[in-house]
């Protein structure tokens, strides 16, 4: 089978947005600059394909943008998307709480809100007994502005949420791989990820490894084409996902990209396959740039069930951090919190819309500012 390599128009690109930190900060891994020959195909695999649609500018796209959108730069994301939040379980925690004095039955029903918000019931008992204490101390206290502290304290603000990436335009072909089941918004969050890279000024190879799905690829291959970035697929349904993965691990060296996406496919009705296949994909990603990150993908409208899939792909991979899809879609958003105590791995990413540019990098403080429905 015949490899093209049409080298993405990402190279071409010269991207109009201020200098920013990567997603919040540049992670501490330092990309390794080795230049080997292409590596070798595993026996008997077909070779994947790569596209890269040059688009013509749309009309609004600035002049100095050829052939491709300016994403959103991604720290203004979430500002913009906060008020998607709004109305949630946030809301409700603050009517109560400002009720003035509770009695017991108010107790009981802050409680129940956070259990039905998805927050789990260890966080619960310590948002309360939190509020409690700071409440009791001082009682004059603003509760929005004790609420805020307490929500903010059982999110962690402390945990680091920036993409263990290096610097944009060191070549450095680190790979993220992405996984989760399907339908919780994997393929769209490839896509956007890969816009908020594009913003950030890195250059981009995707992976179209979810090969059971042939619209997939093309979905990728939309996104890919609209901020001009390359996509290696397959041309052949059902092909060997590592074998794509692989593939385009050679070319992110090869063509001195920053950053490999790698998409993959989430068939859970078999934890063993599961595993087989998501760890065949990372060690022959691992033959050419070990993963810097392992990003698992959840619908927060899931709840309890995506808590579960956590579970067993915590078991199969090495997460790193968690993307939170469909938190526009979701008065409840406490699955937040319970996620991170599940896996111990920070929400590094969320998804507040199916806009291209509705994927924010994780900030605690504006995530509970839009759960409180505050103006600032
Ligand atoms: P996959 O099967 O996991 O790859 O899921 P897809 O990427 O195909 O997405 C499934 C659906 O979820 C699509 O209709 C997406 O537009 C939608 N989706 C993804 N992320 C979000 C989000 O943050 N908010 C909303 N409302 N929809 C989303």
């Amino acid at each position: 089978m015949d490899v093209s390599w049409i080298p993405g128009s990402a190279d071409l690109v010269v991207v109009i947005v201020a200098s920013l930190t990567v997603l919040g900060g540049v992670g501490a891994t330092i990309a390794s600059r080795s230049k080997r020959g292409a590596p070798p195909r595993p026996q008997g695999e077909p070779s994947p394909t790569v596209t890269a649609d040059a688009p013509s500018a749309p009309a609004s796209a600035p002049s100095a943008v050829r052939g491709a959108e300016a994403p959103e730069a991604p720290q203004s994301r979430l500002a913009r998307l906060r008020s998607r939040l709004g109305g949630g379980f946030g809301a409700s925690l603050l009517a109560l709480l400002s009720k003035g004095k509770l009695s017991d039955d108010d107790w009981d029903e802050l409680e129940e809100t956070l259990l039905l918000a998805d927050v789990g019931s260890s966080a619960t008992d310590q948002i309360l007994v939190s509020l409690k204490e700071r409440l009791r101390a001082n009682p004059d206290a603003d509760p929005r502005a004790v609420l805020r502290e307490v929500l903010i304290e059982a999110i962690d603000p402390d945990l680091d949420r920036s993409l263990a990436l290096g610097a944009p335009g060191t070549g450095a072909h680190e790979p993220v791989v992405v996984v989760g089941v399907n339908g919780v918004g994997k393929t769209t969050t490839v896509g956007k990820v890969a816009r908020v890279l594009v913003a950030e000024q890195y250059s981009v190879v995707m992976a179209a490894a979810d090969t059971f799905r042939a619209a997939a690829a093309d979905q990728l291959e939309t996104w890919g084409a609209r901020v001009g970035v390359p996509v290696v697929r397959s041309d052949r349904e059902g092909a060997d996902p590592a074998s794509v993965a692989f593939e385009a691990a050679g070319r992110a060296r090869d063509e001195g990209k920053d950053v490999l996406l790698v998409d993959t496919a989430g068939r859970l009705q078999n934890k063993a396959g599961l595993m087989d296949e998501l760890g065949k994909i990372v060690r022959v990603v691992s033959k050419v740039k070990e993963p810097v990150e392992v990003l698992l993908v959840l619908d927060a409208t899931t709840g309890q069930n995506g808590l579960t899939q956590a579970r067993v792909f915590a078991e199969v991979a090495n997460v790193t951090g968690i993307v939170l899809t469909k938190l526009d879609g979701t008065a409840k958003g406490g699955i937040v919190v319970a996620v991170q105590r599940e896996l111990g791995v920070p929400v590094k990413l969320i998804g507040l819309g199916e806009g291209a540019d509705d994927l924010a990098p994780f900030d605690v403080e504006q995530f509970v500012d839009g759960l409180l429905g505050s103006a600032s």
